[in-house]
């Protein structure tokens, strides 16, 4: 080991043991490797068990067992009431009123809900603009959409294009949104980008395409639990995020879905169903449809319980430390990873997320320079080390230290194992 590196060991160290969070790795389960276990930077992809994930599933296969249809009334989380055990949680998370927010399928299929309530086009204005280079499942959302409605996505697809750099300025939709916002119907964005790991100006992008009339909506996938948001100060019409990156719900966790407040009792059709129907009344089985006010009212179905369970373990962890702690860890984090690879690895890799840590959160998107075919060379040499990130093609690594249990160590065992693989080449 060179100076250098045990320098940066002993600091690494140092930094673990002064942080106050350090201890919440503890509560969850790390992967194994060999002997010792993973430095896990994929938590933009799927997050790790909490420990008291078993358990919570466990209480309610029992409730199942002991109870069975009485399961939905008793007990100490009866499953009627399951939202209003989730919603405050996850309502403090977004920045949203409890009302502006519910639990329920999974991202895509909620995209679809709201796009069929807030995309609703006429024959003068029902483009849908997105950023070019958008996750392929929102893509594929879309243009189903537009084909829904019998338009052409050549003419109705508006993609805005990223600087040089491939990242988005508001000036790039403050141009696309002046040339043709009286077309569009709909602007759908993410609030992080994924794979650049670049944040948007949610309320900034709002405003704009409000100025021009179009409805709004975000895709935080990549960004719930991982930044602040103020989901409800920023104005935007819907969001939808999923439950199983950053929230560690669990594969394939039950959804989140936020709608404005100002539409808690839209006239807009909606793709309806029994549990969207007026809490108070659902069980009257009057034919008439009543939605429930607010986001609770695009309710379709009645929810998987077991789904569900890992998801209450999960966003403990959120509701005890805040999302203002976490994002201070996660810059401490973060801004260290970026410092090692500036100063150990810049010859190797360029990093392609912004350096500026209020348009990021946790991940950097790193890129072998002069790749040509390298890059997943790399990233297979890491996973062998036990450092699991994640490969995009055409030459994306992607590293997430996550704050609720990733370490300063984790990310100088990836800088290590890179530079084991450059010394190498
Ligand atoms: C992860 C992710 C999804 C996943 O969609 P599912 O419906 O949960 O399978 C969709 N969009 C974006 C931007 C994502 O990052």
């Amino acid at each position: 080991m060179t100076a250098h590196a045990a320098t940066d060991e002993a600091h690494a160290l140092a930094l673990d043991a002064a942080d106050p969070l350090s201890a919440l790795r503890d509560e969850f389960l790390i992967p194994p490797h060999g002997k010792g276990e993973q430095a896990y930077f994929c938590g933009n992809s799927l997050g790790l068990q909490p420990r008291a994930a078993r358990a919570a599933l466990e209480r309610e296969l029992d409730s199942w067992a002991m109870r069975a249809v009485e399961g939905h009334f008793e007990g100490a989380r009866p499953w009627l009431r399951v939202q209003d055990e989730l919603v405050p949680t996850l309502a403090a998370l977004v920045g949203a009123e409890p009302a502006e927010v519910v639990v329920m399928n999974a991202l895509t299929v909620n995209l679809h809900l709201m796009m069929a309530s807030f995309y609703r086009p006429t024959p003068e204005r029902h483009a849908i603009l997105i950023e070019q280079g958008a996750f392929p499942s929102d893509r594929h959302a879309v243009l189903g959409q537009l084909a829904l409605h019998g338009h052409d996505p050549r003419e109705a697809l508006i993609e805005v294009a990223p600087d040089a750099d491939g990242l988005f300025s508001t000036t790039a939709f403050a141009t696309a949104l002046a040339e043709q916002g009286n077309r569009i119907a709909l602007v759908l964005l993410p609030g992080v980008q994924y794979l650049s790991g670049q944040l948007l100006d949610l309320r900034a992008l709002s405003e704009l395409a409000h100025r021009q009339g179009c409805c709004v909506g975000f895709d935080l996938a990549h960004a719930v639990g991982n930044v602040p948001l103020a989901l409800h100060d920023s104005h935007c019409d819907f969001a939808v995020w999923c439950s199983y990156k950053y929230l560690n719900g669990g594969p394939g966790a039950p959804a989140g879905c936020f709608v404005h407040a100002r539409h808690a009792r839209t006239p807009r059709p909606r793709l309806a169903g029994w549990w969207g129907h007026q809490a108070t009344t659902r069980f009257d089985m009057d034919p008439g449809f009543v939605p429930e006010a607010g986001a609770a009212g695009w309710q379709v179905s009645n929810p998987p319980i077991l789904a569900l369970a890992p998801l209450h373990a999960s966003l403990e962890p959120f509701r005890r430390i805040g999302m203002t702690r976490l994002r201070e860890r996660s810059l401490r984090l973060t801004g260290h990873l970026e410092t090692l690879i500036r100063t150990r690895l810049d010859r190797v890799l360029e990093i392609r997320t912004p350096a500026d840590p209020a348009q990021r959160g946790c991940q950097l998107s790193l890129r072998v320079r002069g790749d040509r075919g390298t890059g997943r060379a790399l990233f297979e040499h890491l996973v062998a080390d036990g450092v699991i990130g994640d490969w995009r093609e055409p030459h994306t690594i992607r590293l997430a230290p996550v704050p609720l249990y990733n370490r300063h160590m984790d990310n100088l065992r990836a800088v290590l194992a890179i530079e084991s693989w450059a010394a190498r080449r």
